[in-house]
């Protein structure tokens, strides 16, 4: 193996190749469930590069660990414990290569910051969608081999929506470049759709073409007290019926989820959160002036309490307010954290269904563990929840993880599944859920996946024992 790290120095540069200790930001995967030991992180810096790395560690049969900002949640992004995987990191590759403002596309290498790419579509005068709390850590490439969602899929969809071309290095180290621009292309397969959400399993994904959209003429964000889950879908059908496109934002937020906000980031001021079970941050992205949104959500809200879905409103008057609230609501995970480990589902339910699931899911939790804390919170308007598991306060959360993390697993995923929904909506599967995908996938698309794995990774050797196992 020395042989193979000697070769890596020499595509990319001794500085470029890290081995030993230290390496923690590139071993350690984000919630902290996991330190692995890399063979190798290396740095490659152009697709050239990618491209020759990714040649030696096929010949040498070495496993190869995709890696962007390394904020993915299933741990997909870090090496495992055997000190065999060699850690590919993106992050020095990252130009946005050129923006076309007739065709209105970003073409952007993989490793570039999804803050930096926002940025630079806004420096065009244009808006990039994408949007996400760890947008200060995590790259282009992780989006899209993620296909993140974040907070305006409601309105721009995910990652893969916003995607026009790819350019790739396959796992034997080819370059495929496929960075069109075309919103029209019906020429056999849509590669892009295999590559995109494959969590690094099929091969890196070196610079993307990506969809820019109108900058809106003014942006505003209210809070409402909810009396109910159901309230909170009857208000997001009232919001889809009046504001249309305009409607870019509607997150719910349970009680128990501010209330660690509110404990653990006192200085924020969070709303209306001791008098409701849930509230909802609302976001209008308007095409004609501030006041003209203002109106709009005057009437919407108005309208709300008039028919009891909503209990209590307040509206932002500045940006800065605004920007407020939407830290309340990204505060969750990290209050979450603060208060110790915790189980977490990132599920998906027709937005039909989410009021009865919830219901039947807290009651059967409550019974089967008194005292559990369920932490809810997510987008409601694309059907996303993050349903996650507390322990009871005062308990040790790792020994509560250790006797009840399987069983309170099955009894939320029996229920998603019984509700239609997905056992995961937004994170993936990595290596943290690649054991109990097989229950929950339809046996013939898991076979289909395999078939897909085989024929472009019949060495097994882009990030093995990721989505589908070993
Ligand atoms: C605070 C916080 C909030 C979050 N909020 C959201 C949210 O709202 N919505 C959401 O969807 N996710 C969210 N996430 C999860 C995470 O940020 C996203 O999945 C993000 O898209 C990952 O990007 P990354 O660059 O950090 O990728 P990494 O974590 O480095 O990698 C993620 C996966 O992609 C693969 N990969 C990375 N780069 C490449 C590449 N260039 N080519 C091929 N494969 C690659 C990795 O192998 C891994 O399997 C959140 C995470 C945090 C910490």
């Amino acid at each position: 193996m020395n042989r193979l790290i000697d070769s890596l120095r020499l595509i990319c540069g001794d500085v470029n190749v890290l081995t030993g200790d230290g390496l923690t930001a590139y071993e350690r995967d984000w919630r902290g469930r996991e330190h692995g030991k890399a063979l190798c992180v290396v740095r490659p810096g152009t697709t050239a590069e990618v491209s020759a790395v990714v040649k030696t560690c096929a010949l040498a049969g070495a496993a190869m660990v995709p890696q962007g900002g390394n904020t993915g949640l299933v741990m997909g992004s870090t090496p495992d414990t055997s000190g065999r995987e060699v850690v590919i990191n993106l992050q020095r590759m990252n130009k946005v290569r050129h923006i076309d403002p007739a065709n209105a596309t970003l073409t952007a290498e993989a490793g570039c910051i999804l803050q930096h790419v926002q940025q630079a579509a806004d420096h065009a005068g244009f808006l990039f969608a994408l949007s996400l709390a760890s947008e200060g850590s995590c790259t282009l490439g992780g989006n899209l081999a993620s296909n993140a969602g974040g907070t305006q899929v409601l309105r721009y969809g995910n990652t893969r929506d916003m995607c026009l071309g790819l350019e790739v290095v396959t796992a034997q180290g080819d370059v495929w470049s496929g960075l069109s621009g075309l919103r029209k292309d019906n020429t056999g397969y849509d590669l892009r759709h295999m590559f995109i959400g494959s969590e690094g399993t099929l091969g890196i994904i070196t610079a993307a073409t990506m969809k820019l959209f109108p900058k809106p003429a003014a942006q505003r964000t209210a809070w409402a007290a909810v009396p109910s889950v159901q309230a909170a879908v009857d208000l997001l059908g009232m919001a889809q019926q009046q504001l249309g496109a305009g409607l870019t934002g509607f997150e719910m937020m349970s009680q128990t989820a501010l209330g660690l906000v509110a404990r653990h980031f006192p200085t924020l001021q969070v709303p209306l959160w001791q008098d409701a079970p849930y509230c909802v941050l609302i976001e209008l992205s308007d095409t004609e002036s501030d006041a003209h949104a203002e109106h709009r959500l005057e009437q919407l809200l108005g309208a709300a309490l008039e028919k009891q879905v909503a209990s209590d409103v307040v509206i932002a008057q500045s940006l800065a307010q605004s920007r407020e609230l939407w830290q309340v609501r990204e505060s969750i995970s990290s209050a979450q954290a603060a208060e110790g480990l915790n189980i977490k589902h990132d599920i998906s339910l027709p937005v039909s269904a989410i009021a009865e699931f919830v219901k039947q899911t807290d009651v059967a939790l409550a019974y089967a563990l008194p005292g559990v804390r369920v932490v809810n919170f997510g987008h409601l308007g694309d059907g996303n929840l993050h349903y996650n598991i507390q322990c009871p306060e005062g308990a040790d959360a790792a020994e509560f993880l250790k006797a009840h993390e399987p069983a309170v697993n099955d009894m939320v995923y029996k229920a998603v599944m019984s509700f239609g929904g997905s056992v995961s909506a937004e994170h993936g599967i990595g290596r943290l859920k690649v054991d109990s995908l097989p229950q929950y996938k339809d046996p013939v698309a898991l076979q289909l996946m395999r078939n897909i794995k085989q024929a472009l990774d019949p060495q097994k050797l882009m990030n093995p024992g990721r989505v589908l196992l070993r």
